[in-house]
């Protein structure tokens, strides 16, 4: 599998995968571009602790499916968290993943939108998050707030749609801006937003009241 490094904190190790799939106008991640080292699934879960919790990002994660596959084998007993665009989430790779929580990015619900974004047809996407609901996975979809591309009204068709669903979890992301891309959203703007998706949700949250990455944390791999 090609990472970019294996990072540890006292929480949680974060895998973080090599290359996109996607070609996001605002991606914030150093991982989209191909790069990093190729490092063995057994390599990599040498270096971490019996018992801690794995998230696998990126870049995405699953663009190498067998490469993930051969990591999940290796780690089988810990928690995993997959964080996806969930392009390459279907139904053959799913049945291969059960046991483990999904966090699945929904950039846009509108197609053309998502396209232009995205570089990519958002159908696939869709999918997966009924297929995740169908088959009972621990997961939730999330969407970054990017001021006058993805913002309250979209951000409330997703909700809409989500709930045709179920009642899923969901979760907003304040954007960070990169290279002059948008703007970061002030807290109201995400406050509102969280709002306008809790009129079809009961379990709507953002990241300004519950962020998700531990704070310290040192790369092991590739070695220093
Ligand atoms: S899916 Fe994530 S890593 Fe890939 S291009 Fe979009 S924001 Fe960047």
């Amino acid at each position: 599998m090609r990472i970019s490094y294996l990072a540890l904190s006292d929480t949680r190790c974060t895998v973080q995968v090599s290359g996109c799939n996607f070609k996001c106008l605002g991606c914030f991640s150093n991982e989209r571009h191909q790069g990093g080292v190729e490092i063995s699934a057994a390599r990599i879960t040498e270096h971490i602790p019996k018992g801690r919790e794995v998230m696998l990002a990126g870049g995405e994660p699953t663009i190498d499916g067998e490469g993930l596959l051969s990591l999940m084998h290796e780690l089988e007993g810990h928690k995993v968290i997959l964080s996806t665009n969930g392009h390459c989430l279907d139904k053959a790779l799913l049945e291969n993943l059960t046991g483990i929580t999904v966090h699945i990015d929904l950039k846009a619900l509108d197609q053309q939108l998502h396209r232009w974004y995205t570089g990519k047809d958002n159908s696939r996407v869709l999918e997966a998050i009924r297929l995740l609901y169908d088959r009972g996975f621990d997961f939730e979809v999330s969407t970054v707030y990017v001021p006058h591309v993805v913002d309250i009204d979209e951000i409330g068709h997703i909700a809409a749609f989500l709930s045709t669903i179920g009642n899923i979890r969901y979760k907003i992301i304040r954007y960070m801006p990169v290279r002059g891309f948008s703007r970061r959203p002030v807290p109201q703007e995400i406050y509102a937003a969280v709002k306008a998706a809790g009129k079809y949700l009961g379990n709507v949250s953002s990241s300004m009241e519950n962020r998700s990455h531990p704070t310290h944390r040192r790369i092991v791999l590739p070695d220093p």
